[in-house]
């Protein structure tokens, strides 16, 4: 979200004032016949807010609340809008100071608690958060948020059989994401079972995994690891081209596993089957395969030349290069070659985080599936 500016921000804290000046007194109700009634406190809190000390004005404001309770929702939209802000510790404060109100009725004490959760989570405090999430999803009506929330959490600290555990509950109330979340769950475990060795474990998890979804890459690529690991290469081979097939954005980090299960021999064979594959699946295939086998440094390969010449000529710098070259074919695909090994390989499309490694799930923005080969994306 793109920070407000100073001039919003006023406007918006001018118009909560508002809101809790008339919420104190009544909309139509009762507002002051004369503005000498004011509370001289309510100015004393205007005049900070306008000398740009917010944290005084937001005592002042807090210590009037208390003696109101028409003015529970604006608590909560000025709570909101502080930690939008990244100013998680004003949130924390005016949540906290709602909580400490006895005479808060229970769903505003309800509301509060995800609320403050929610701060927590924003603060990063996330053993704080996890506890008051789990509270509030005791509560039906706030179930599927807290849930919601609980399932993020868990992630960030790869915590993932909690985290499928909240996607099981999410599924029971209708609330859950696609079923391909709890498959990447089941991959992330399947993962910690080949570390531990129990590579029989490890396959029923990705069993369960491709119950969940399917067609799903991630599986067929850990059963080829599993399967590479128990010196079992031909079977290796065919989960790697089902989950090339699958899932052409893997070519890039994949290709060259392939290729050296396959050896030098059947090398050629190989990457024959694959252009005459991509090529017909559509130009956008066979474009990341040409990159593929260019980064992998095999771009001067005979059956590689068509495609390579294909895929150069629908891309006008590229075609320019090439031209210049006058078919200089190694000397062009080794400079290309060398050019994405500096390249950033992978880019976020949801949040734009770009890097050299390719992640299932986005660091930044933790969503899944989300990474498209960068360099390619640029020259389309
Ligand atoms: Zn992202």
């Amino acid at each position: 979200m793109p920070e407000l500016s100073l001039l919003a921000w006023s406007l918006i804290l001018a118009a909560l004032v508002l809101g809790i000046l008339a919420g104190h007194f009544g909309w139509g109700k009762r507002w002051p016949r004369r503005f000498d009634k004011l509370h001289p406190d309510y100015l004393t809190g205007l005049d900070y807010l306008v000398s740009e000390q917010p944290d005084r004005a937001l005592d002042m404001f807090l210590k009037l609340m208390d003696a109101n309770s028409d003015t529970i929702e604006t608590h909560f939209a000025l709570g909101a809008l502080y930690r939008r802000r990244g100013e998680v510790e004003r949130a924390i404060r005016i949540h906290q100071n709602l909580l400490a109100r006895e005479a808060l009725a229970s769903e505003h004490r309800e509301q509060a608690l995800l609320a403050l959760a929610q701060d927590y989570l924003r603060a990063g405090v996330l053993d704080r958060a996890e506890r008051l999430f789990l509270q509030v999803s005791e509560v039906p009506r706030l179930r599927s948020s807290a849930l919601a929330a609980l399932r993020g959490v868990y992630e960030r600290q790869h915590e993932w059989q909690q985290a499928l555990d909240a996607y099981r509950q999410l599924a029971h109330i209708h609330a859950a994401p696609p079923t391909r979340v709890a498959a990447h769950y089941l991959c992330e475990l399947a993962i910690l079972e080949i570390e531990r060795g129990d590579t029989g474990r490890a396959r029923e998890l990705l069993r369960q995994a491709r119950r969940e979804t399917a067609p799903f890459p991630r599986a067929a690529l850990l059963r080829a690891q599993i399967a590479r690991q128990a010196d079992q290469p031909e079977l290796a081979i065919r989960l790697l081209r089902i989950a090339l097939r699958e899932s052409p954005n893997l070519l890039l980090e994949e290709l060259p596993h392939l290729l050296d299960l396959v050896g030098a021999e059947r090398r050629d064979g190989v990457l024959a089957e694959l252009v005459d594959g991509a090529r017909s699946r559509g130009t956008s295939e066979l474009k990341l395969l040409v990159f593929a086998a260019i980064a992998a440094n095999i771009g001067a390969a005979v059956p590689l030349r068509p495609a390579i010449e294909a895929v150069f000529a629908q891309d006008a710098t590229l075609n320019a290069v090439w031209n210049a070259g006058a078919g200089q074919f190694e000397r062009i695909a080794l400079e290309i070659g060398a050019l994405l090994a500096h390249a950033e390989r992978y880019r976020c499309s949801e949040c734009g985080f770009s890097g050299r490694s390719f992640y299932w799930h986005c660091p930044a923005c933790q969503c899944w599936e989300s990474f498209e080969s960068y360099a390619i994306v640029k020259l389309r």
